[in-house]
């Protein structure tokens, strides 16, 4: 029996999430995912990958809620398993905090990640120009090593992977029955959204070793996140920019504000410095629709526009894609499916 030709645009970490999710769970479909690239060059790679988010405007908290949790349970279980190092992941402790009390002092992600709570003053004593703080455990996934291993995983359950451009969905629909986008900020030309932008960030890996816990100021613009091989001090979030070039005033601002919250930072050496566009919307957007392309009827699945979370965010969307596909799977012609 020849099996449901399905195609998943994009290699990031939503990508892949997604294709594996579909190649695991659908056994009656067979997998291809094609992006134009693939890691280290994706914008998932430079990812700091620290697991907690903002609210969405429009999205049912419940539905944030949960693709937070599916997300945080699938890398909790690979970072307690003999596969972290490989792919990356880690449980990071540290403390977020801010120049005034935020309105929402206890995020929807509070009781999903361990150990939170408010800072005490004699903690917060340490940050002198901040006065509340949040601190607790989470995890970080490191996408330079997980997106290679999500890859093998891909391949294990069957998926195939191809290089190339998609100029449009057109070209893909003689060849798969269902198409699944998540090509990120390439939606703005795949798809014609014009609801999707870059808002762009800035990082430097250091060698600093002796840090141990994250610190992340609150407005989400500095942050110093221990990793693996490095530490991933930021950031900048500069909306509607699409320079990918290395600033060199934002390098500077960066090592100032960093230092500012980590003296010992100034001993630091830089190792590298990154920039990533952050596929960025109102709300991401995981829906299905029907496209009529090249005379046929094709249900497309997208799954794209997770802005600054999407290494927190990427399991449970693609849990959801995944059932998205599997709904598709009863409306299109029998024919395909024998
Ligand atoms: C500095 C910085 C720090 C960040 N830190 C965190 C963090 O700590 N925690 C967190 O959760 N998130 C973080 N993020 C956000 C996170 O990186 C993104 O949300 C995530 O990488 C988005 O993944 P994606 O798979 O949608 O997109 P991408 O990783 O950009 O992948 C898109 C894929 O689509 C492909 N593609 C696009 N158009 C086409 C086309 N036409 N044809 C074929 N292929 C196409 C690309 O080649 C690529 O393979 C950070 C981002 C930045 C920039």
């Amino acid at each position: 029996m020849s099996s449901v030709r399905v195609a998943v645009v994009g290699a990031g970490v939503v990508g892949f999430s997604t294709a594996v999710c579909i190649a695991e769970a659908l056994p009656s479909c067979s997998v291809t995912l094609l992006a134009e690239t693939f890691s280290p060059d994706t914008t998932s790679d430079g990812a700091a990958g620290i697991l907690f988010a903002a609210k969405f405007p429009d999205i049912p908290l419940e539905r944030q809620r949960r693709w937070f949790k599916d997300t945080f349970d699938h890398l909790l279980a690979i970072s307690q398993s003999e596969n972290s190092p490989e792919a990356g992941v880690m449980l990071s402790s540290g403390c977020q905090i801010f120049r005034e009390v935020p309105e929402d002092t206890k995020p929807y992600w509070s009781d999903l990640v361990m150990g939170f709570r408010h800072m005490t003053d004699r903690e917060l004593k340490r940050f002198p120009d901040h006065k509340f703080g949040q601190i607790f455990t989470t995890l970080k996934c490191e996408c330079s090593s997980y997106l290679p291993w999500l890859e093998k995983r891909f391949s294990k359950a069957g998926g195939q992977v191809q290089q190339k451009k998609v100029n449009n969905l057109q070209e893909l629909s003689s060849s798969y029955d269902i198409i699944v986008n998540c090509s990120g900020l390439g939606s703005k030309a795949l798809v014609g959204d014009a609801e999707v932008h870059p808002v762009r960030g800035q990082v430097l890996q250091v060698d600093a070793p002796w840090l141990q816990h994250f610190i992340r100021d609150g407005d989400g613009k500095t942050y110093i996140f221990p990793g693996i091989h490095s530490v991933t001090v930021g950031g900048t979030r500069q909306e509607g920019d699409w320079r990918l070039g290395v600033d060199e005033g934002d390098t500077k601002s960066i090592l100032e504000r960093c230092t500012r919250l980590e003296p010992s930072l100034s001993k630091a050496n830089v190792l590298a410095t990154w920039v990533g566009l952050r596929p960025s919307r109102r709300n991401p957007r995981v829906e299905r629709e029907g496209m009529q392309l090249q005379g046929k009827r094709v249900p497309v699945v997208h799954n794209y526009g997770h802005g600054g979370w999407g290494v927190s965010l990427a399991w449970g969307t693609a849990l959801d894609a995944m059932r998205l596909v599997s709904q598709c799977l009863y409306e299109i012609p029998l024919q395909a499916k024998l």
